[in-house]
């Protein structure tokens, strides 16, 4: 084991690649990759395969397509995908497919992958796409993962990496607490530029892993953990390159010579922000995004509860602390199992049996947790000098222990490389990468998550665990469900782990996911965000009003996209060229991801 894990090849570090590790976080990145090189088994694939080509296009059209491309932005800026798929691991991702794929890795694959060095170059690449009628898909890192990777909806569209070339911190403002930042600038690499410039005030948000891109989880609507959790609340303004090649700066941006871009997100007239969010709309050059201030002391704490019954009361004492801001950070309230998983073993380690593993043995192998047994653990953190920390702490600490057989545990407790003090760097804007640890649960492991929202209440908390519980017990999954209690409503994120290798795994994941988006959706609970492969029945369920909402996504679409090449599909909006064609991947569909062609081009929408 010992001789594996020296053969483990270095993670690329962030001083030699835009998307590498922090040379802090390296020795945890080689312990990470060998664990999970320790126990992968899926065979990796040596031969050369045949490009995707999208549909409406022919193969040799296609290629000549590419190569005016490449004479567009240089030939070392245009790659064919026609090279074995490689997984990699989250550190060293793919942009070619999704690494963490529901589906055959064939079905959401580029054909190719363009790095534009520049919004001009972004342009000519839209005003390509739309000469040549191909579907491009944009990505900033490409780490999306349980939401797709790098994936493109469309089987064969071109990657466009935006990452790669335009990664650029183009600036941050410490009096103003802000910054304005490229597709490609991950959380650690702002992090380690704001303590290289000695900024000592000014912290990040982060979410769990810090290796995603700023601008791609915003666009996301992505989560952190500290009071700016919300990432989308906290950005300021947008350059957007529209399908049809135009650039356009959104809020104060559209002033010229204004100096509010990042500080003032509305500007004049109507907020067009939204529109490019989970969107089709446009590629995203440039986000700003608010920083926060060091808050003069900060605290973390971890509250233990016994019973799976608990969580009712416990989230009625949740909110209206959250709503007053006494418990002030996007904290998380896990299941027990997820701890167990967080040690980083696979689940043989604790039990061979088939199906989901039995509560009594999770609750066997958590005695031996440095909290001991419990079900729920509300990990939170208060902020601010001593004193005001306390008065909160002094709240907190007396309604949660309301609560029979809660229990607060002393940090000081707990050993160093505890878990919780994974979760004190995170709340306290400092990026990670422990949180890789629970993906190890199975060999090739892979991840899914089910993220309804709800109100922070005990009854909808309630029904939404039973919803999930139900259904993976059915299916024969392990879940690790998460609430991440936003300031008036909270999402469950119930994340499943998965053997990617496994045909039989992936179909009962897919196949609970699906149930569960229905169950969902049958009380009234909706997804903030999915994966490629659920993206259209999920935005079926947003369906008031004989599908208004979608009506009027489409109508935007056909738009700003009348040749329908961007990321088409995304969130479910279709452009009229696909439409009607089986493109949909729904319940009672098929589960490979293509429909039958595309309409060809109509003349009139010539660019
Ligand atoms: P990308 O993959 O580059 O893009 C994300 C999405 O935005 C894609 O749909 C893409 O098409 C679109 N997009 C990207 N760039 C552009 C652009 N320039 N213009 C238009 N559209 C664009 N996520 C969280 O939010 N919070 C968490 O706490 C969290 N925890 C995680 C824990 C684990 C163990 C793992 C494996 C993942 C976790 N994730 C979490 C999910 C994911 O890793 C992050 O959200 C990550 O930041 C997303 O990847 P990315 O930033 O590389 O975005």
């Amino acid at each position: 084991m010992s001789s594996q894990k020296q053969a483990v090849p270095p993670t690329p570090l962030l001083e030699e690649k835009h998307n590498g590790i922090p040379a802090r976080l390296f020795d945890k990145a080689q312990k990470t990759k060998a664990r999970i090189l320790d126990i992968a088994t899926k065979t990796q694939v040596t031969r050369r395969r045949e490009p995707a080509i999208p549909q409406g296009i022919e193969k040799g059209k296609f290629l000549e397509a590419l190569e005016d491309l490449s004479r567009q932005l240089r030939k070392e800026n245009v790659e064919i995908v026609d090279k074995p798929l490689k997984d990699g691991w989250y550190m060293e991702n793919p942009n070619t497919h999704d690494s963490m794929h529901v589906l055959d890795d064939e079905e959401f694959i580029a054909s190719a992958i363009v790095y534009p060095g520049d919004t001009a170059e972004v342009q000519k690449i839209v005003l390509w796409a739309n000469k040549h009628h191909i579907p491009i898909f944009p990505i900033s890192i490409g780490r999306n993962f349980g939401y797709g990777g790098a994936a493109p909806r469309v089987r064969g569209s071109v990657v466009v990496d935006l990452g790669r070339r335009m990664n650029k911190i183009l600036d941050i403002n410490p009096d103003d607490c802000t910054c304005l930042v490229e597709p490609g600038v991950t959380f650690y690499a702002l992090y380690e530029e704001i303590q290289a410039r000695g900024y000592k005030h000014l912290w990040i948000d982060v979410p769990d892993l810090g290796g995603g891109s700023i601008l791609g989880n915003t666009l996301d609507r992505g989560v952190g953990y500290t009071p700016y959790g919300d990432h989308w609340t906290f950005h300021s303004g947008l350059e957007v390159v529209l399908p049809t090649g135009e650039v356009i700066r959104t809020g104060m941006g559209a002033l010229p010579n204004n100096n509010s871009w990042q500080i003032f997100p509305y500007g004049f007239g109507p907020y067009a922000d939204g529109i490019f969010s989970q969107s089709n709309f446009g590629i995203v050059t440039k986000l700003g995004m608010a920083l926060m201030p060091d808050p003069g002391g900060y605290e973390s704490y971890l509250y233990t509860f016994q019973k799976e019954e608990d969580l009712t009361q416990l989230v009625e004492i949740i909110r209206p602390l959250r709503i007053a801001n006494i418990l002030e950070n996007v904290a998380q309230l896990r299941h027990v199992v997820e701890q167990i998983a967080c040690l980083g073993k696979p689940r043989s380690t604790y039990w061979q049996g088939e199906g989901s593993m039995p509560d009594d043995v999770i609750h066997e192998v958590a005695k031996s947790l440095s909290h001991g047994d419990c079900t729920w653990l509300y990990y939170g953190m208060a902020y601010g000098p001593k004193e005001i920390r306390q008065y909160k702490l002094d709240i907190i600490h007396k309604e949660f222990m309301k609560i029979p057989g809660a229990r607060r545990i002393d940090p000081s407790t707990l050993p160093k490389d505890d878990y919780f003090w994974s979760r004190d760097r995170i709340a306290s804007g400092v990026p990670d990468l422990e949180e890789l640890a629970w993906v190890n649960w199975h060999p090739n492991g892979a991840h899914i998550a089910f993220s309804p929202v709800s109100p922070v209440r005990g009854v909808d908390a309630t029904k939404l665990w039973k919803i999930a519980k139900t259904r993976c017990n059915e299916n024969g999954l392990d879940l690790f469900p998460t609430y991440v209690v936003g300031l008036r409503e909270m999402h469950l994120i119930v994340e499943i782990v998965f053997n990617r290798d496994d045909p039989k795994m992936r179909k009962a994941i897919h196949d609970c996911m699906r149930a569960m988006i229905d169950d969902a959706a049958k009380e009234g609970y909706g997804e903030y965000r999915t994966h490629l492969a659920f993206m259209d029945q999920i935005a079926g369920t947003y369906n008031w009003n004989d599908n208004a909402l979608m009506k009027f996504n489409q109508r935007l679409k056909d738009c700003l996209d009348p040749n329908g090449i961007l990321a088409p599909g995304k969130s479910g909006v279709w452009p009229a060229r696909y439409r009607g064609r089986g493109w949909e991947l729904t319940k009672e569909g098929r589960e490979t991801s293509e429909g039958n062609g595309v309409a060809p081009p109509s003349a009139s929408t010539k660019l």
